[in-house]
């Protein structure tokens, strides 16, 4: 049976996937856990999310049914955090029996919910046409991730990574966690590129480190199972109370959808998108630069490296109008918040002077609006000022996000194979 899992936790505290690897070690006792549990990251811009939109799953085995239904809602109606407006838990039980007949349907709403905008009603109409067992909290909202995750397990084609999360003992849980950094640097010097967005050393962070009051004491991103736990036994911390080991589809891009114009883009989707810079980028209160891109069209959009990009905003401050991108991120509030752009052709860009006096050698002075430039002592005159070639401050090439404000979903370029421009690893 696969059961999905979705939204029992809230900001103040608990996290699906802490559920997820106390239900696979408990289950465990009298059910047989197969496989890796599913770590899904949904649609990124979805308002009701707590932090990651996360759903989970598991797959196992067992001999009494009832009593694996009963044990996962018992624990989820005693651990989710009800209280909280916010917080909708849905779980989904698929019997191996309904593999077959609900795969394909839920493999396809799996796939929309990490790019598309899904209601409840539609979580609930299909987990009722497939037949499945399923228990709505609240207003079940839960169940969109639920039903995801279960189709995320049913169909695991689809590009993966992995995560090893750590949890912290019970008492200790919204207290400043205890972990020895320079053992997160080691672990990440053992074991990068084959685990990745463990530090930030061009911004001098940990990034594997969360800070709010949830269960989680790190979590460690690669690209196996072996990786990841290679690199946590490197971390020198605090106890720790277990661990999973998750598939997940982080660092996947699975959530862009390519366009070709910018007529085609709705808020709260996530796009590749190729343009024209069609104004100087500027740098708003709060440190976020912003500039406008064109479309074939002539369509225009604001995109935006904010302000927990550090420094790939001094990347983008050096683009100028002309210059050909592709930009790849999510759309709210009619702005692209930029993951990562793909600098594909530079405009020339000029110096540009009031022309020499021919007789003299002196600038020449503007003599009004659109009259062009005299020089006073000789009396000649020019249209034309002088133009000067500079040599652009940036190459072409595919840049991103440093890996403390990377997105769950956004794929590291060190995952890009064959790419013809030379990329520059955010690191
Ligand atoms: P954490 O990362 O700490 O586990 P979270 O960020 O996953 O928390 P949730 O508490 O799971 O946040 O809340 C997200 C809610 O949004 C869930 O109820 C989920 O079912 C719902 N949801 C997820 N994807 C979509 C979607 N594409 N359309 C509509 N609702 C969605």
């Amino acid at each position: 049976m696969v059961i999905g899992i979705d939204d029992t936790d809230s900001r103040e505290g608990m996290c699906t996937t802490y559920l997820c690897a106390l239900l696979r070690d408990e289950l465990s006792s009298f059910a047989q856990v197969i496989s890796e549990p599913i770590l899904v990251r949904l649609n990124p811009t979805i308002p009701y999310k707590t932090r990651g939109n996360a759903a989970v799953a598991l797959f196992i085995e067992f001999e009494d049914k009832d009593k694996v239904i009963r044990h996962v809602t018992n624990k989820i109606s005693s651990m989710a955090c009800l209280d909280n407006e916010n917080t909708n838990p849905g779980v989904v039980f698929v019997e191996e029996r309904m593999f077959d007949a609900a795969r394909d349907e839920l493999s396809s709403f799996f796939k929309r919910a990490v790019k598309d905008v899904i209601t409840i009603d539609e979580a609930k109409e299909l987990a009722s046409r497939l037949g499945l067992e399923f228990r709505a909290f609240k207003n079940g909202r839960g169940l969109i991730g639920a039903l995801s995750a279960c189709g995320a397990m049913l169909d695991l084609k689809w590009d993966h990574t992995y995560e090893y999360l750590a949890y912290r003992e019970k008492e200790v849980w919204g207290t400043k966690r205890v972990v020895d950094d320079s053992s997160i640097f080691e672990a990440d010097r053992q074991t990068y590129p084959d685990t990745w967005d463990t530090v930030d050393l061009v911004n001098n962070m940990i990034v594997c480190v969360p800070h709010s009051g949830d269960p989680v004491l790190y979590g460690i991103r690669g690209k196996g199972a072996a990786s990841v736990e290679k690199a946590a036994s490197f971390v020198v911390s605090e106890p720790v109370e277990r661990i999973c080991v998750y598939r997940t589809n982080q660092g996947t891009d699975m959530h862009l959808i390519p366009v070709s114009s910018i007529s085609e883009i709705e808020e709260m989707h996530s796009y590749i998108l190729e343009g024209e810079v069609c104004s100087e980028p500027v740098t708003i209160r709060g440190g976020h630069t912003i500039f406008t891109l064109k479309d074939a069209a002539g369509d225009i959009i604001d995109c935006a490296a904010f302000e927990p990009t550090k420094n790939f905003r001094e990347l983008v401050r050096k683009l100028i109008p002309d210059d050909r991108v592709i930009v790849y991120g999510s759309v709210t509030e009619n702005t692209l918040n930029i993951e990562k752009i793909k600098v594909i052709k530079l405009a020339k860009e000029y110096d540009i002077r009031n022309p020499s006096c021919p007789s003299c050698g002196k600038r020449m002075k503007s003599a009004g609006s659109e009259q062009g430039y005299r020089c006073k002592k000789c009396g000649t005159s020019s249209e034309i000022p002088e133009k000067t070639e500079i040599k652009r401050d940036v190459l072409p090439g595919f840049y991103e996000v440093p890996p403390c404000a990377r997105r769950h979903l956004a794929k590291q370029l060190l995952r890009f194979e064959n790419e013809e421009l030379p990329v520059f690893h955010g690191r």
